[in-house]
């Protein structure tokens, strides 16, 4: 038997229609699953389901926006639907707000707060009870480097994802007994369309330093978040729980 199979599981992913979230899907999809993506933009939503369902998978593209209560219902109830249960949900949805605290709004904080560490909380919550009929499951939620180190730009980013570290251990323990394990995945700079800026001349100079910092000596692709996802959605790792997994090529500890 291989331990990584998903063959006949079903896998949520937020922020699913492109980035880290299409590149976890797509390796959720090749690793068997069956995958709902849930997106607010309808656009991204129709050509990410297409490059899926292009690539052999079964897959269901909802219109999701993970601060409204009703949609993120939708969603589980979209998934159950369409596959017979949910097996897997991966927190993947998230915003970055930039700014120094002294000038961050009201709103800049609490928009980040809100989609990248409370709906992590809410979309877990509403998958509790088709996970336990499922007969338990995993939930995977993607901090950052943030979630472990400071920067004067990112108050609420990093709050979030140091949030979203320990939402994680919390429900972990809770969940452990109904067979549902919770971890994270902490990604380094990955090129998606939350770090393009960086490739901007007057942000070179910061992306050097970035690329200088990671031993790897470079920047990850969104594919290369795959491999973690897979395993921690999968039976190998049913005896790991409320951990966080640096996939950074090394950021972490220089
Ligand atoms: P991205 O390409 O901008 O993707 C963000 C995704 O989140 C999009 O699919 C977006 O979908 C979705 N999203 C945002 N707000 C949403 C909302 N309210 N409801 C539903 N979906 C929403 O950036 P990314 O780099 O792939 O980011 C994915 C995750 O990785 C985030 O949690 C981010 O913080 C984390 N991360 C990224 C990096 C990096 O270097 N790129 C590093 C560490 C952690 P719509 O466009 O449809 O709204």
């Amino acid at each position: 038997m291989n331990p990584f199979d998903l063959s006949g599981r079903s896998a949520v992913v937020t922020g699913g229609n492109g980035g880290i979230g299409l590149g976890i899907a797509e390796a959720l999809a090749a690793a068997g699953a069956k995958v709902c993506i849930a997106g607010r933009n309808a656009d991204k939503n129709a050509s990410a389901l297409e490059k899926l369902e292009s690539a052999g998978a079964s897959a269901i593209a909802v219109a999701c926006d993970v601060n409204d209560s009703g949609s993120i219902q939708a969603t589980i109830d979209a998934t159950v639907n369409a596959f017979g249960g949910v097996n897997i949900l991966v927190n993947n949805a998230g915003i970055s707000a930039l700014n120094v605290p002294e000038a961050m709004s009201d709103e800049e904080w609490q928009s980040v707060i809100d989609t990248n560490l409370t709906s992590v909380f809410k979309f877990s919550r509403a998958a509790h009870s088709a996970l336990v009929a499922s007969g338990g499951g995993k939930i995977i939620n993607i901090g950052s480097m943030y979630s472990l180190f400071g920067f004067p730009l990112l108050p609420g980013y990093g709050a979030s994802k140091g949030g979203v570290v320990q939402l994680t251990k919390s429900l972990a323990t809770a969940w452990a007994p109904v067979n549902i394990q919770v971890n994270a995945i902490l990604p380094g700079w990955i090129k998606t369309d939350m770090t393009a800026t960086l490739g901007d001349e007057e942000f070179a100079e910061f992306a050097a330093e970035i690329i200088a910092r990671t031993p790897a000596g470079r920047f990850g692709e969104p594919e290369e978040l795959g491999g973690t996802a897979v395993y921690l959605a999968s039976a190998a790792s049913d005896f790991v729980t409320g951990q966080s997994v640096a996939v950074c090529g090394g950021y972490s500890i220089r």
